[in-house]
């Protein structure tokens, strides 16, 4: 497996690669969803890129970008095993030469990125634009796959590389869940045993929402009493909402293409999950 930990040696590879590259940009620490997302790349793509980067620039002042979980070896190890071929492990230095304060930035339509984790993330989908737009400079892919775990980000890259003209197409995949339901997340090793137990609760939210989500439901009520169940599970809800899948415009009743997003804390793990509506 070739891992490339800086901008030339990635540029003469990708000079002389034949074929199509599709990008899988990650934070790390591994899981079946990612895991996906590169089985899924490779299906499309003569050649597949992982790169493994915790972006600062994404993170607020008050979270967890200290604590985020980084294993890099194992990930290497879980790429190797999945027959990933090629990685990419820039450094904050290589990134952001500069620092981070007085840079130029990529500013995402504020219709899609000041709502939901947009609203109590301010800046978040800034850092995820910008970092991405680099990596897309740095690795020219054709193609850059996505997950539909992260529904917001997933709108808001494809309306900037729109707005931005650049010639890549976005692959979403789609969102990979647990056994009992709970969407895969790196932040899910922050969960506590008892909080594990509690946490699929959440997606099991989403899922009975969206089947009630039926012409002529009452949305706000539904909102309501799938807040008061998270609540007495433990949870502290950030946002449950239903959404128009494109434009990410609140709705007051279903419409076909909406979905339910939800952000929510357990203890000191925040998880976000989202689920389309079956009527
Ligand atoms: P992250 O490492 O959390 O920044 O995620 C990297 C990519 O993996 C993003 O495109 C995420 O949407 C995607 N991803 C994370 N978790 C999942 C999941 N459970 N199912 C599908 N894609 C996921």
């Amino acid at each position: 497996m070739a891992i490339f930990k800086d901008i030339a040696g990635l540029r003469q590879w990708r000079q002389n690669l034949r074929g199509t590259l599709a990008l899988v940009p990650t934070m790390g620490n591994l899981h079946d969803g990612h895991l996906a997302l590169v089985k899924l790349a490779a299906t499309r793509a003569e050649q597949v890129l992982v790169s493994i980067y915790v972006n600062p620039l994404q993170f607020g002042p008050q979270e967890d970008f200290a604590n985020y979980p980084r294993t890099l070896d194992q990930d290497l190890q879980r790429l190797q095993e999945a027959g990933c071929q090629t990685v990419f492990t820039p450094d904050d230095g290589l990134m952001y030469p500069r620092g981070r304060q007085d840079i130029s930035v990529v500013m995402p339509p504020r219709s899609l990125s000041t709502v939901l984790c947009g609203a109590s993330r301010p800046g978040h989908f800034v850092g995820v634009c910008t970092v991405l737009n680099k990596l897309l400079h740095m690795a020219s892919p054709e193609i850059l796959v996505l997950g539909e775990k992260d529904y917001q980000q997933l709108r808001i890259v494809q309306q900037m590389l729109s707005d931005l003209n650049l010639n890549v197409q976005v692959l979403p995949g789609p969102l990979q869940r647990e056994p009992d339901g709970l969407a895969y997340s790196s932040r899910n090793t922050f969960l506590s045993l008892a909080e594990r137990q509690v946490a699929p609760l959440l997606a099991a939210t989403l899922f009975d929402l969206a089947r009630r989500s039926i012409s002529g439901a009452d949305v706000p009520g539904l909102a309501a009493a799938g807040w008061e169940r998270l609540e007495q599970a433990g949870f502290l809800p950030d946002y449950l909402e239903l959404r128009d899948g494109q434009s990410l415009r609140a709705l007051t009743t279903p419409q076909p293409d909406a979905r339910w997003f939800a952000a929510a804390r357990l203890g000191q793990t925040r998880l976000i999950d989202n689920v389309i509506i079956s009527g």
